[in-house]
């Protein structure tokens, strides 16, 4: 059994056995084609179909989420799986009803039948606590067909949802390959470390990379702390700030106690009226959003990178997607590629930019996830792992001395 105290796939009978894969596949879609833009992710679960060639398999993962325009069915993903994986890969486009269930009793040894985006059931947009997962349509419909659930998302292992904890305490559950090889490389960075220890946090999504000391920021939680920090910031930039007045807080109070152990910006870059680049010191903003960071950034960014024994990323530092602003993340990832220390990068964007540049090998580990990568790292426990050890226990007990 591994040290995270839950069983793996080395634990399991599998054979002909009927099982539930939770993977997260969630990947980046063109919004009019939906054609899959990066299979990273699709390519992640190999090893564990590959583990599971003689069972019958139905796999589950959910693709964006309601209001995107990536929200979309999993017809491309079972495409794609058929092109990863030696087994037979069918879609049913249909999740708990009486469709997929009745194809999913007759799924055979050696298939593998992908289900529909998940979140097209209403209660897998919603956290909630585990008494109250195990009574859900959702869990109440599926579990009653399968003799095994594996657990391979680990990107999703963060959400405390009816796929990922319902029926993980419903049946019989081990985690996936994937799961493993994430834990283990994550959880790597939490004991002892090689200091100094470096996060870089940058993207969109404020809310999971507050809790994460010890930082150089990018991104808009760069714009947040020098907002805390009562630094000038540009007028469009003080309305995108306008709704995060709580993520604000926090940060002025980060910013009282670990002061200097966070790097913040020298200068930014805009686009200015035209859309092209313009550097400007941090007290001189122009009137627009900044987009990345600026170039003396960069460089005491690189050298910050080029020092630490261990740097883990998240966000990119700018956005990359336009013109000219992608240089920031850009060279602090290629700094970060030639540093000696432990390198581990996460979030899909981030990941994503890393590949395009064909420098993804470089770093010690390529993480599949973002927000649970960070829970991890800020010491929350993932509530799809803590279903897979009370799985463990609940079969440990089963188990005669
Ligand atoms: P990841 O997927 O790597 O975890 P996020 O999803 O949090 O990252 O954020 C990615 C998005 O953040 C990108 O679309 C990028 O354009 C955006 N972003 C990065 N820097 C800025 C910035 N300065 N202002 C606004 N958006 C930004
Ligand atoms: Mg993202």
């Amino acid at each position: 059994m591994s040290s995270h105290k839950f069983l793996t796939l080395d634990d399991v009978e599998t054979s002909n056995k009927r099982i539930f894969l939770r993977v997260d596949i969630n990947v980046p879609l063109d919004p009019s084609t939906h054609q899959i833009l990066d299979d990273t992710r699709i390519k992640a679960i190999s090893e564990t179909l590959h583990r599971l060639e003689d069972a019958k398999v139905v796999l589950g993962s959910h693709q964006s989420r309601p209001g995107k325009d990536d929200f979309t069915n999993m017809q491309p993903h079972a495409e794609a799986l058929a092109d990863c994986c030696n087994q037979e890969v069918l879609f049913v486009e249909d999740v708990i009803g009486p469709h997929a269930r009745e194809r999913i009793a007759k799924v055979e040894r050696g298939q593998v039948l992908v289900l529909d985006n998940l979140r097209f059931c209403a209660e897998e947009n919603v956290d909630n606590i585990p008494e109250k997962l195990l009574k859900t349509h959702f869990v109440k419909q599926l579990s009653p067909l399968f003799d095994l659930n594996i657990n391979d998302a680990f990107a999703t292992a963060h959400r405390s949802q009816p796929s990922i904890v319902g029926l993980t305490d419903a049946l019989p559950s081990a985690a996936g390959r994937l799961m493993e090889r994430e834990l283990k490389a994550v959880s790597a960075l939490l004991i002892e470390p090689r200091r100094p220890c470096v996060y870089v946090l940058g993207g969109a999504k404020v809310e999971d990379k507050i809790p994460v000391i010890e930082n150089i920021l990018g991104g808009v939680p760069a714009k947040l702390f020098l907002k805390a920090t009562d630094k000038k910031i540009s007028p469009d930039d003080e309305k995108d700030l306008a709704g995060l007045q709580t993520h604000i807080t926090k940060a002025k109070s980060l910013w009282m106690k670990y002061k200097e152990r966070i790097e913040v910006p020298l200068d930014l870059a805009y686009g200015d009226t035209r859309g092209k680049r313009t550097d400007r010191d941090i007290d001189a903003p122009l009137k627009e959003s900044a987009l990345d960071i600026g170039t003396k950034t960069v460089e005491k960014y690189s050298k910050v990178v080029a020092g630490a024994g261990t740097t883990v990323a998240n966000g990119p530092l700018g956005v990359f997607e336009r013109d000219g602003f992608d240089l920031g993340t850009k060279q602090v990832l290629e700094a970060m590629a030639r540093s000696n220390g432990y390198t581990v990068i996460g979030g899909g964007h981030l990941v994503g930019l890393a590949s395009i540049l064909g420098i993804d090998e470089q770093f010690k580990h390529v993480s599949t996830a973002g927000g649970a990568m960070l829970s991890l790292l800020s010491g929350q426990s993932l509530p799809g792992v803590d279903a897979l050890v009370r799985a463990a226990e609940r079969m440990r007990n089963q188990k005669p001395n």
